[in-house]
C-alpha cells in the first residue's frame, strides 16, 4: 500500500470508514514526530498486527506545561514521512494545531491518582493534555490497537486507565523501550543533547539499572535504594527532579518493596529534560533492609 499523508480529520475519517466497514483492522501509534527507532518498533508492531496502520505525527500543544519547550521542539516531517513509509505504515496523519483545536477547549480528560506523583507532578496539566489528545486521536481513527512505549510508563498506564474507565473499545499496547547501545534511552529530545551532555546521558539508565540490580539482591527499602543508585548521578552538570520507586499499579512511591516495581526517573541535563524508568522485582528470598 503506497502511504497516505493526511491532515484533515475528515478525510482520514472518509478513507477509515469503509476500511473498517470491510473488516479491516486498524492500528495506530500515536507520536509527535522527531522519529526514531523507538517509535519504529511502535509503527513495526502496528503494521505487523493490523491491516492498517496510521501513524499520527502531532505535537500537541496543551501537553507542554512550558511553551518553550513546545517551541524548540523537533520537528521533522519530510523525514518522519519517509521514515514511515520504509516501515509500511498506510497512513500518515499531521493535523494543524487549528485542525486539531479549532477553538479553545471546554473539555479535558483527567487521570486522577495516577498522576499524582513521578512527571504528573513537575508537569502540571501534562498528563490532562495527553490524556485528552489520546482520546481524541482514538474517536478520530478508531483503531482496533493503540501502540504506546513503555519509555513512558506512566503515560501508558494513564492511557491503560483512561480507556478503562471511559469504555474506550481498542486494545492498548504497551512496548518495551528501545536504547543506543550505551543504554540511553531514545527520545527525540536527545538530539537537543550538547555532545558533553550526550556524553553523561547514559549515566540515567545506569542509574536505574543499579536500583534494579538493588531491589533483585534484595534490599526493600526505596531510601536506601535511591541512595546507592543516585552516587551515580552525583555530578555538578546533572539534576535529578525526581528517582522514585513506585508500585507497579498505582505510580505511587511505595514505602517498603514487596511487589514488582517501577524505578522511575527525569533528570535535567542543561536545558534538556530526560526520563526513563525501568522495571524490577525481589529475586533473593532473604530480603534485608
Ligand atoms: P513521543 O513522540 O515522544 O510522544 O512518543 C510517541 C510514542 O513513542 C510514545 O508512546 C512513547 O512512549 C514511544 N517511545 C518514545 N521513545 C521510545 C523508545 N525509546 N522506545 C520505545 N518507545 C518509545
Amino acid at each position: 500500500m503506497e502511504l497516505r499523508v493526511i491532515d484533515s480529520i475528515a478525510e482520514l475519517r472518509q478513507t477509515l470508514s469503509p476500511l473498517r466497514q470491510a473488516g479491516a483492522s486498524i492500528g495506530l501509534a500515536p507520536t509527535m514526530g522527531a522519529l526514531h527507532a523507538g517509535h519504529g518498533r511502535l509503527i513495526e508492531r502496528a503494521v505487523q498486527e493490523n491491516d492498517c496502520a496510521v501513524v499520527s505525527i502531532f505535537v500537541n500543544p496543551i501537553q507542554f506545561n512550558d511553551p518553550g519547550d513546545f517551541k524548540k521542539y523537533p520537528r521533522t516531517l519530510e523525514s518522519d514521512m519517509e521514515f514511515c513509509r520504509k516501515l509500511g505504515a498506510a497512513i500518515v496523519f499531521s493535523p494543524t494545531t487549528e485542525e486539531m483545536y479549532p477553538q479553545t477547549s471546554q473539555t479535558f480528560v483527567e487521570v486522577s491518582s495516577l498522576t499524582e506523583h513521578l512527571c504528573g507532578k513537575f508537569r502540571p496539566g501534562h498528563f490532562r493534555g495527553v490524556a485528552t489528545v489520546v482520546l481524541k486521536l482514538l474517536e478520530i481513527v478508531q483503531p482496533a490497537r493503540a501502540y504506546f512505549g513503555e519509555k513512558d510508563a506512566q503515560q501508558l498506564a494513564v492511557v491503560q486507565r483512561m480507556v478503562r474507565d471511559l469504555n474506550v473499545p481498542v486494545e492498548i499496547v504497551g512496548v518495551p523501550t528501545v536504547r543506543e547501545s550505551d543504554g540511553l534511552a531514545l527520545s527525540s529530545r536527545n538530539q537537543l543533547l550538547t555532545p558533553a551532555e550526550r556524553a553523561l546521558a547514559p549515566l540515567l539508565y545506569q542509574a536505574l539499572q543499579e536500583a534494579g540490580r538493588c531491589i533483585e539482591k534484595g534490599v526493600v527499602d526505596p531510601a536506601r535504594v535511591k541512595r546507592a543508585a543516585l552516587t551515580t548521578l552525583d555530578r555538578p552538570e546533572i539534576r535529578v527532579e525526581y528517582f522514585e520507586v513506585v508500585d507497579t499499579d498505582s505510580m505511587h512511591p511505595v514505602e517498603r518493596i514487596e511487589r514488582p516495581v517501577r524505578v522511575a526517573a527525569a533528570i535535567w541535563l542543561g536545558a534538556t529534560r530526560l526520563i526513563d524508568n525501568v522495571a524490577a522485582r525481589l529475586r533473593s528470598r532473604t530480603a534485608s533492609n
